[in-house]
């Protein structure tokens, strides 16, 4: 039987789970982020405070769902998970408020996707531990102040950029986390090959870590893949030729680019003869929301020299070119 794709989902984030480390020390990479991370969160041990709330900036995959479970599993408090785009009013986070215990901690995934009254209710709660509560309707509707217990809130963000100051001022500290290393992802997937009981042997471990985009989320996803093509069409080792095989069956280039990224750059390089082109239109014409295109596909982009982003839109490099095997369009005649 054909798995749907809500079902298909649920079995990645169940392997994803599974592979999470629950500790800082087994978090991989990161130095910058961890050594700050630990020294907040060993402060608000020895003082039997929560720790101040937390920031997390970074691109889709890179860890920050771990470590706000890190963060809640240091302190050994109770983690509490919601998404901007699932609190849809006001009404709805100052529900998950008032049932916040004391040392929570509460975990709000893209957070730069609040709406406006709950942004506002939310860094009050923040910053004076209260919330007001409206009960009834129209005229005869009273806003009730209710204390809350102290308590951590980790918000994560692709675009640190989009939060308002006010609600950015709320954090007692921001942790940017950036693409990780050959070397680090190479690490990840020792590690959940150790957990998933898969052979892989570390040149394959190479190959899937230098095409893996430096995301830890791709790495072990293209682990799994490498692992199903090792079993039914191998020798069940996921070796070198294992891990090429399947990153061509899934579209993974050389370089790590996969189907999205590719479509990003044939349609800045063939449909806009290299740029330069504003992001909507860039994502109208590979069918996706500017979002996506913006968060997901251009920072690799950019930090593999691929496209620049320039202040009159993206724009080709002579490398881009190169990559799809393309000439560049010849200068226009002076
Ligand atoms: P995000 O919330 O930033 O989208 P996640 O925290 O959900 O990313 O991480 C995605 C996957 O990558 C998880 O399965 C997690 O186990 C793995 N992962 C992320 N960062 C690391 C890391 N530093 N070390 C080991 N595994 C990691």
């Amino acid at each position: 039987a054909q798995l749907t794709s809500a079902e298909a989902d649920e079995i990645e984030r169940a392997a994803e789970a599974a592979l999470r480390p629950r500790r800082l020390a087994e978090f991989v990479g990161q130095r910058v982020v961890r050594d700050q991370l630990s020294l907040v969160l060993e402060a608000a041990l020895a003082r039997r405070r929560p720790p101040d709330h937390v920031l997390l900036a970074g691109g889709p995959g890179l860890g920050k769902t771990t470590l706000a479970m890190i963060v809640a599993s240091e302190v050994g408090a109770a983690l509490r998970l919601t998404s901007g785009p699932a609190i849809q009013h006001a009404g709805d986070l100052a529900a998950i408020l008032s049932s916040v215990q004391e040392n929570d901690v509460l975990f709000i995934d893209e957070i730069h996707r609040l709406a406006r009254p709950a942004e506002e209710m939310l860094y009050l709660a923040m910053e004076d531990f209260r919330v007001d509560v409206v009960v009834g309707k129209g005229a005869g509707a009273t806003a009730i102040p209710l204390a809350l217990p102290p308590f951590t809130v980790v918000g994560a963000t692709t675009r640190a950029g989009l939060l308002p100051a006010p609600l950015r001022d709320r954090f007692g500290f921001t942790g940017y986390l950036d693409f990780y290393e050959v070397a680090e992802l190479e690490q990840v997937l020792e590690r959940s090959a150790r957990l998933l009981r898969a052979e892989l042997t570390p040149a394959a471990g190479a190959e899937i870590a230098s095409r893996s985009r430096g995301t830890p989320r791709i790495a072990n996803r293209l682990l799994r893949r490498v692992q199903d093509w090792a079993q039914v069409r191998g020798s069940g080792v996921a070796d070198v030729d294992a891990a090429r095989a399947a990153l061509e069956v899934f579209e993974v280039d050389e370089r790590g680019l996969d189907r999205l990224d590719r479509g990003v750059l044939r349609a800045l390089c063939v449909r806009f003869r290299g740029g330069p082109v504003g992001l909507g239109t860039l994502a109208v014409a590979v069918g996706e929301e500017p979002e996506t295109v913006e968060t997901v596909a251009e920072p690799f982009l950019v930090r593999e020299g691929l496209i620049a982003r320039t202040p009159r839109g993206r724009v080709a490099t002579a490398e881009a070119w190169a990559h799809l095997g393309l000439e560049p369009p010849a200068p226009p005649d002076t």
